[in-house]
């Protein structure tokens, strides 16, 4: 498999993974775009949004849960944050697996609103 994502979750290419389960893993965005910005990615090889079945109902509702927890457990639940999925080339995803950017930690309405998208 040449999915640079895959790879990450089998091991075989180092990442900063801050939270692991059977069916997801997180990790740091090697270009942060904000304090926090750490990658939720379900292990079922997903290309994206477009590519979520009937069938993956149940696991985009775990990546939300999962998304709720690592904000909490990040300290950023009541500051509020972002979550934001790229879908496609187009829409700026680049590795073509599917994973929910979180984003947060900034200290100021400023800081937040600099050109940070990813
Ligand atoms: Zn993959």
């Amino acid at each position: 498999m040449e999915c640079l994502f895959c790879k990450i979750i089998n091991k075989e290419v180092p990442s900063e993974i801050i939270y692991e389960n059977g069916k997801f893993i997180v990790f740091r965005d090697i270009n942060p775009k904000a304090p926090i910005h750490y990658l939720i990615c379900p292990k079922k090889h997903i290309i994206s949004v477009n590519h979520v079945g009937e069938e993956d109902r149940e696991l985009i509702g775990e990546l939300f849960l999962v998304a709720k927890k690592i904000a909490r457990d990040f300290g950023i639940s009541e500051k509020g944050y972002k979550l934001v999925f790229n879908v496609g080339k187009g829409g700026g995803q680049l590795i073509p697996h599917l994973h929910l950017h979180l984003l947060g930690g900034w200290r100021s309405k400023k800081e937040r609103d600099l050109p940070h998208m990813p």
